[in-house]
């Protein structure tokens, strides 16, 4: 993803729909985490005098190591309400440029489960390690929010992506 430009974003704003290679995410070897296909985007950025604003869908796919049966499988990362901004002043080049893929990389990486669990990520899974999980730490009760309440609106979100014009 090029730079954004800011003398280039119009009144009415920018919007922004493509991919750019997972190369960007430079994991070291041994982490868990591989990044499995390039990360899609879909942004509308704006600028607001003293600011520019951009919010969207980021979404990135990557593959881990379930901590319950410790199988590979592949998590799909989606950001749906994505936010950031760029204060003016604080843009430091001549050209009046703005490192989007640099903040997208950053926060793709923060939304990385700390203890994945396939089952929660694979739709219709059921994780071979669950029962012996779930008999250890009742704790685990807790997890379907993630499922139930975002997890919808991350598969739409999905959907929204899929019809890409470029
Ligand atoms: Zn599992």
């Amino acid at each position: 993803m090029k730079p954004l430009v800011i003398s280039s974003i119009p009144d009415s704003g920018l919007h922004l729909k493509g991919q750019f290679d997972h190369d960007i995410f430079d994991l070291a070897d041994g982490d868990d985490a591989k990044p499995a296909q390039n990360v899609r985007y879909d942004l509308k950025v704006s600028d607001l005098e003293s600011l520019i604003f951009v919010t969207g869908t980021l979404y990135g796919v990557f593959d881990l190591t379930c901590t319950a049966c410790l199988e590979r499988f592949p998590c799909h990362l989606v950001i749906p309400e994505w936010e950031v901004d760029f204060p003016l002043d604080e843009i430091e080049n001549e050209e009046g440029l703005i490192d989007l893929t640099e903040r997208i990389r950053e926060d793709l990486l923060l939304e990385l489960p700390t203890t994945p669990r396939c089952e929660d990520w694979v739709k219709d899974r059921v994780c071979p390690g669950a029962r012996s999980a779930h008999f250890e730490s009742s704790e685990h009760t807790a997890e379907p929010d993630a499922e139930g309440g975002a997890g919808e609106n991350v598969w739409d979100a999905l959907d929204d992506l899929g019809d890409s014009d470029r």
